[in-house]
């Protein structure tokens, strides 16, 4: 990426508010191997980005969460408009986003009356991706194909672990193909630091717990492969890696 043109920078940098934060913020260029996270959405930074001007401060902003709207109408919650908060609701520490059910501490889209929330990144994510090892493109879905089907269970086909009829797939209507929408690896080996090591073999269908285990312990890698689909499709020039946040929860 190094540019041909050398290219004048001024020598004051202007400094900029954002409400999220009570100190101005000025450009920042963060490296690459440093994996930086940006404060609002809590994925690596990228190329655009805002630190915080004091320097004993860590905070940092990608453009992109830094223009965020402060309203969203998202299609997955129709019925009332989403506002973006900067910190998690009703002083939380944290919250549980409604399509990935992770945790997010940072910022939110939140419905107050339904105590709705989204990870900024969740709520951008592309209403279709493709995947390298499926043949057609797959749908954003806001629940699983299977909800309120009380015969069947969704399971993802990636990883085949069940998801909760509640959270987001992507989904392949023609094949019945459906994955988490944090991009599933399918045959990868993980490095696993859980305190739980229990062996998950292949063809143990017959335990949800299980599956649910082995699905906590892939979960960073997926996260990852979730954001290199949405740099690809992302309208913005967000190019999110990594999920840099080891802390996974999950409830059923
Ligand atoms: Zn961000
Ligand atoms: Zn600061
Ligand atoms: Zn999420
Ligand atoms: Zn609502
Ligand atoms: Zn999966
Ligand atoms: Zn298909």
């Amino acid at each position: 990426m190094s540019s041909s043109k050398p290219k004048a920078k001024p020598a004051n940098r202007p400094s900029v508010r954002h409400p999220s934060h009570n100190h101005p913020l000025r450009v920042f260029k963060p490296k690459e191997e440093d994996e930086t996270v940006c404060s609002g959405c809590e994925l690596q930074l990228t190329e655009q980005a805002f630190k915080c001007t004091k320097s004993e401060c860590d905070y940092f902003l990608h453009k992109s969460c830094f223009d965020l709207p402060g309203e969203s109408h998202h299609k997955s919650h129709p019925d009332h408009p989403l506002t973006l908060l900067h910190s998690p609701p009703d002083d939380q520490s944290v919250y549980t986003c409604a399509a990935c059910d992770q945790y997010g501490s940072g910022f939110t889209y939140h419905c107050s009356s339904c105590n709705y929330n989204l990870h900024v990144g969740c709520a951008l994510l592309p209403e279709t991706i493709d995947r390298e090892d499926h043949e057609h493109p797959l749908t954003l879905l806001y629940c699983t194909s299977c909800k309120g089907r009380e015969d069947t269970i969704f399971i993802c086909s990636a990883c085949e672990d069940t998801v909760s009829e509640d959270l987001w797939v992507y989904y392949c209507k023609e094949c019945d193909y459906g994955t988490h929408v944090l991009s599933c690896v399918a045959e990868e080996d993980q490095e696993s630091n859980e305190e739980e090591e229990e062996e998950e073999e292949e063809g143990d269908m017959s335990s949800p717990a299980s599956r649910i285990k082995s699905l906590m312990k892939t979960r960073d890698e997926m996260a990852a492969l979730q954001l290199e689909a949405r740099i690809r499709n992302d309208a913005n020039e967000a190019a999110l890696d990594l999920w840099d946040q080891p802390k996974r929860r999950y409830y059923w």
